[in-house]
């Protein structure tokens, strides 16, 4: 899995200071991408070392967000498992309409569902296709016996 590039972000995860690392090899092509670079297999291995560098860096952030890596998501749940146990919230946005059946959301604080359509617009638009969740975890004793979403795409509304 690439990053081609990575930013600290206010507004992609409500409340939270962002570290947003942008994953290359997208496959979905949507059109009107914002971000068509994102199609190329281009960027930097994404491994614990450099993760690690990265965020001792930037130790203000609280949360890491995965944008994309979709051809790769099997390897999103690693990350995202790591990132967690190392203590920060963490979030994935995806271009699936709906998640992959085998895809654990177990680590996962946040996701945003959906592939950008031009003619209903990105989060910042009432009219979106994209839903934007936060991730609740209902435990019992050890065991997370349910995991439920959130809709709060309005967030993005304010
Ligand atoms: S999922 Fe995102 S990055 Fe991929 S093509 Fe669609 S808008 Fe572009």
């Amino acid at each position: 899995m690439l990053v081609a590039d990575y930013d600290i972000v206010f507004q992609e995860v409500p409340n939270e200071t962002t570290l947003a690392l942008n994953i290359s090899e997208c496959p979905h092509h949507c059109p009107g991408c914002h971000s068509s670079y994102l199609a190329e297999s281009v960027g930097e291995k994404l491994t614990k070392e450099w993760l690690t560098a990265l965020l001792e860096r930037y130790p203000y952030i609280t949360c890491v967000s995965i944008q994309g890596g979709d051809r790769y998501y099997h390897e999103v749940m690693q990350v995202v498992q790591w990132i967690k146990e190392h203590g920060f919230k963490t979030c994935w946005y995806t271009g699936f309409s709906q998640l992959p059946e085998d895809m654990s959301l177990a680590y996962m604080d946040f996701v945003k569902i959906g592939p950008y359509k031009q003619e209903l617009g990105g989060l910042r638009s009432k009219t979106t296709n994209q839903r934007f969740y936060s991730v609740e975890h209902i435990v019992s004793g050890d065991e997370t016996i349910r995991t439920v979403l959130h809709d709060r795409t309005e967030l993005f509304w304010r």
